[in-house]
Formats: structure tokens, sequence, C-alpha cells
């Protein structure tokens, strides 16, 4: 097993849609197993394979006191009710936003050892599950805000401010053969919807930006 490193906003890799996996091989095997190592040592309760580049439909839930879960092409099949609830996500480090999620989720998914599952999940599960999947589809938490000025970071000494648009991003720049870095803010508020953010990729790619994946 070895830790992999998290791709965080905005990478492009978060916007891009996931694979279907047609066989549990040895690389679905070590690449969950990767996951599950990476997602506890980052502290997180959910990671999704695109968070580690990988653009496959994997997904690794551990929820407190549970055993972790490996979900191989999930699907929500159902969902009902909605809610309110605070969320987070380890591609966004630091930042938490108010947004809705269902109250009720029924999925399905094939485990690592090729089993099926099928589930009714509420709660923390359900949430988490909606937000993973979301994932694999390309679809980050922000898109879902209440409204923006619900995505906050927590108040620091140098920050006064709780309510905060503003991401700083490290970029490397190509000069001709050597990269220069460059530290940058991309807004928030502007970059929450999915049209903004393919205009925003197109920037990175097109000025020849890579990301840090530092
Ligand atoms: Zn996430």
């Amino acid at each position: 097993m070895s830790l992999r490193k998290i791709r965080t906003f905005p990478d492009p890799i978060l916007r891009k849609k996931c694979r279907i996996v047609k066989a549990i091989d040895h690389s679905v095997k070590s690449l969950s197993d990767d996951m599950i190592e990476t997602m506890d040592y980052a502290g997180g309760i959910g990671l999704a394979a695109n968070q580690v580049g990988v653009l496959k439909r994997v997904v690794t839930l551990h929820l407190p006191e549970e055993d972790h879960r490996v979900l191989v092409n999930p699907e929500i099949q159902a969902s009902s009710g909605v809610r309110q609830v605070r969320e987070g996500c380890l591609s966004f480090p630091g930042y938490q936003g108010l947004l809705t999620r269902s109250i009720t989720v029924e999925a399905r998914w094939i485990d690592r050892n090729g089993s099926y599952f099928k589930i009714s999940a509420e709660d923390l599960l359900a949430q988490a599950i909606e937000h993973e999947i979301d994932h694999l589809n390309g679809i980050l938490f922000v898109d879902h805000l209440v409204a923006h000025q619900h995505l906050t970071r927590p108040v620091t000494e140098n920050s006064l401010e709780s309510h905060n648009h503003d991401l700083d991003v490290t970029v490397n720049v190509k000069n001709n053969d050597t990269y220069e870095r460059l530290k940058t803010r991309v807004e928030l508020n502007k970059v929450y919807s999915d049209s903004s953010l393919s205009e925003l990729q197109y920037d990175l790619y097109d000025a020849g930006y890579l990301l840090d994946r530092e």
C-alpha cells in the first residue's frame, strides 16, 4: 500500500467523469488499498478515484466507528427528502460549505471482492455516498452550495474574515524549458458552476500552466 497525492481544486481532473470498472483486477485492488490509506491519512471519510488522479469509478468510505468500504461502480437508484448540511472535501482543504443533500439514498455497488451490494442509507452515509458519486461524475460540493456566501474557511490568527471567496493556488508556469512557480488567487464565487469552471480549466491549459502537485 502507498499514499497517493490528493488532487486539490482547481485541478482539472476533478471535473472529469470516471469510467466504469469492467473487472476487479489487481490494479483496482491496489488502487482501493491506496485510497483507503490515503483517505485515513488525510482524516477524510470518503475519497473518489479521480481525487488521486485515476479516472475509474471507485470510491472508498470510512465513517466513524465503521469498517472501511470500497464501492466499485456505485450508483444512486433513488433519493428522497432534502436537508441542509455542512460539508467539506479533501480537495478543498480547510473549506466548508452549507449545502443541500437528500435525507435517504438508495444505492448499489460492487465491493472489492466482486460482491453486489444494495442499501438504503441515511444521515452521514447518504451524504458521503452522494458526495463521492458526484466526484465520479465531475461534480463538486461547491456546486450544491445554498449560496456562495455559505462557503467559509475557519477563522485563523491571520484572517479575521470567516467569509472568504478566494482560494490560493500555486501553479507552475512553463517558461521555455524551465518552470516558474506562481501564486495566484481564484475567486471561488466565480467558479462554483460548471460553466465558469470549464473556462478556468481552459485558461490553465491554454496558458501552459501545470497545476502544482506538490
Ligand atoms: Zn470530496
